[in-house]
């Protein structure tokens, strides 16, 4: 949630600081601001609306100055306003903050500053932290860097924050809790973001803040402590991100581009993990830790949105194939839990960005319990991968609609592989089969590719349903939560309203809803609960319900029963979620497209949900 980026160094900042917010702009996007620096006084632009708007309002200004901030907002504490979005500066102007986070107490650091003479232009909790920077700093008479600190150790919750005191002009304070930041290293200069999108056309040298670290940046010289001024080391890692992966190409969208990688991507998630000939799955990332992960008793996924949905087709993964007992949590959920976790159980975290808040905040939970911790995700070097004991990653390469397409597909392939190995390796999944799957999942991007050339004509379905107010989702077994994802997909970009439901469940309630207008998406493949799939399309038909059916290639019958019927190709039902979703995606899409809707920012929503 929301973009930070940030630069010293010799080179004009402007530039880069308004390049770099467009690239975060997936991140958050309904205000937006910059500060420079040129050593006489800040200059502060900020607005409600998008990077352009930000853009439209500098235009005939002074962007001069080698030092600057900037920031895209979502919207925690206070509407989306000129006054609310960041930079913010302290009622003195000495100090200028840009946030991602929240801070938990600002309503009691508010009213104790107000008490001491502190006035307020915005309604974030950010310009309390502001504030509470100078009070430090003026009462104390300490440095800029000493009142960070000291007021960063008064605060409850989470922040990414880059901070310049205009006492000290030629440096910034960065300083992380729980929201990430990433420094980049360059010559003479570095680099600040929300995430390495910003830097990689800079430099290929970054350095991943842990929570709790300040560091003082200078053009020639980094100085990274704790809150508590222990000195600590800088880690620098080298990314392999490349410029291209971040642009959308021939596509109108980054959401579209994303889901026609699929193929690649899946391919990327599998290749060199998979070894040719299907006998053998290699998962380097878990290799230390496979005799306890053989041992588990226990599998418990925690995860949120799409991740927790790849987590429920996981569970049922698990439990074919490895005869593992699974739970799947909501991350925010089981945090606040007490829940049971022993040295038997096996917790996986899954996040696509591996900075989820909650997510985070569950493999914490579970610290010390002797559980065994694993991670899942797509960002190499994110918190999750470094607070979790092992871990492969899905390597589906950046995704930047917000809704998730390809980093769902790449969880489950991953999951997939995990359950094939762990079965094999607990003798649970015969031989024949494991060659059977894991050859089946070495054709899965062959069989995406081909759901995809049917574009035109989901997209054609998408105009028929367009204008319905409401949808439904039926699937069963591996592919009920392919239904409460291909509903999620429509909520989240096209605004209209859908569930997703075992199909058998639809009589317990969601099938009053079902009339002339209701579109009812049914997972229907040939598996060995078609036929009982097929009897709940009969009830919805028996209502007047319009059907779309996600079929088999072959099976007939299904043609006189739904109003309209996609395609995908035979393949073995475990992997068959990650062929149905395709379809859901791209109906999403075009719904939202042909609604007007803003399909790569769709409103309220941001990317990387670093707040619980
Ligand atoms: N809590 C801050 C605000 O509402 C920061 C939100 C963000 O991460 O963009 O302004």
């Amino acid at each position: 949630m929301c973009g930070i980026v940030a630069y010293v160094g010799d080179r004009t900042a402007y530039p880069i600081l308004i390049k770099g917010l467009q690239r975060l702009e997936y991140r958050g996007y309904d205000s937006a601001g910059i500060a420079l620096f040129n050593g006489e006084g800040a200059r502060v632009y900020k607005c409600k609306g998008k990077v352009k708007d930000l853009q439209a309002l500098v235009r005939d200004k002074e962007v001069g100055g080698s030092i600057g901030m900037g920031h895209t907002r979502w919207a925690t504490h206070g509407e989306p306003s000129d006054a609310n979005a960041h930079p913010h500066a302290s009622m003195h102007g000495t100090f200028h903050v840009v946030h991602n986070g929240i801070i938990e107490n600002h309503v009691h650091l508010r009213s104790e500053l107000a008490r001491r003479g502190y006035a307020f232009r915005s309604e974030t909790d950010t310009e309390v932290l502001a504030n509470l920077i100078e009070d430090v700093y003026r009462e104390q008479g300490v440095s800029a860097e000493l009142a960070v600190r000291l007021a960063l150790t008064r605060v409850v919750g989470a922040y990414g924050l880059v901070i310049l005191c205009e006492d000290e002009p030629g440096r910034l304070i960065a300083a992380r809790k729980g929201s990430p930041l990433v420094i980049g290293v360059g010559e003479g200069e570095y680099f600040l973001a929300s995430d390495a999108m910003p830097i990689i056309e800079y430099t290929d040298r970054v350095i991943y803040m842990n929570d709790e670290e300040v560091a003082v940046i200078t053009p020639d010289a980094l100085d990274l402590k704790d809150l508590y001024n222990d000195v600590k080391t800088p880690e620098i890692k080298t990314i392999k991100l490349s410029i291209e992966n971040v642009d959308k190409g021939e596509f109108a969208h980054f959401m579209l581009k994303e889901i026609h990688e699929q193929p690649f991507s899946v391919t990327d998630t599998f290749r060199g993990r998979v070894a040719a000939g299907g006998d053998k799955i290699v998962l380097g990332g878990i290799l230390d830790v496979m005799p306890r992960l053989v041992e588990a008793r226990r599998v418990i996924i925690v995860a949120c949105g799409t991740s927790w949905h790849a987590a429920l087709v996981g569970e049922y993964l698990f439990e074919k194939y490895a005869r593992v007992p699974v739970e799947v949590e909501y991350a925010s959920e089981f945090r606040y839990r007490d829940p049971i976790v022993d040295e038997g159980d096996l917790v996986i975290a899954i996040s696509q960005s591996g900075e989820t808040a909650d997510t985070l905040a569950a493999i914490r939970r579970v610290k010390g319990t002797g559980a065994t911790r694993l991670g899942i995700c797509n960002v190499a070097g994110s918190s999750v991968s470094r607070e979790t004991d092992a871990g492969v990653y899905t390597r589906a390469g950046i995704e930047i609609g917000v809704a998730s397409t390809k980093a769902f597909t790449s969880q489950i392939t991953v999951l997939a592989m995990m359950a094939f190995l762990l079965g094999s390796k607990r003798r649970t999944l015969p031989a024949d089969e494991y060659r059977e799957l894991v050859t089946g999942l070495t054709r899965v991007p062959e069989m995406i590719a081909g759901v995809l050339e049917q574009e035109a004509k989901i997209k054609e379905i998408a105009h028929l349903y367009k204008d319905a107010p409401n949808a439904l989702f039926l699937g069963r077994g591996i592919l009920f939560p392919v239904a409460l994802e291909g509903a999620l997909k429509l909520k989240e970009i096209s605004y209209i309203h859908a569930e997703g439901y075992p199909a058998a469940e639809m009589k317990h309630g969601p099938i009053a809803l079902v009339d002339e207008r209701m579109p009812v998406f049914a997972l229907a493949t040939s598996d060995h609960l078609y036929e009982k799939t097929a009897g709940n399309i009969q009830e919805v038909k028996a209502r007047g319900g319009k059907v779309i059916a996600i079929a088999t290639r072959g099976n007939e019958e299904i043609r006189g029963l739904a109003d309209q019927v996609i395609e995908i190709p035979p393949c073995h039902e475990a992997l068959s979620p990650l062929l149905a979703v395709i379809p859901l995606q791209l109906f999403a899409y075009h719904v939202a497209v042909a609604r007007g809707c803003n399909v790569d920012q769709p409103r309220n929503l941001a990317k990387s949900v670093t707040v619980e």
